[in-house]
């Protein structure tokens, strides 16, 4: 099991499948992210690091 203690939390450019709005979010969102356009989740806390549910279209290293 590994442990990470220092938080490396990515900013991602995700699209939304339902209307095509690119939008920034954090990969490690404690609170689910919706589109800003269409109210449709776009990623969801899972234990830390969130699970997208949109296409990435970049990372921001
Ligand atoms: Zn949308």
């Amino acid at each position: 099991m590994r442990t990470e203690r220092e938080t490396r939390s990515k900013f991602i450019m995700v699209k939304c499948n339902d209307c095509e709005n690119e939008q920034v979010i954090f990969d490690h969102a404690s609170t689910s992210a919706k589109c800003n356009v269409c109210g449709r989740t776009l990623v969801v806390p899972k234990g830390g690091k969130a699970e997208i549910r949109s296409r990435v279209i970049k990372v921001f290293e």
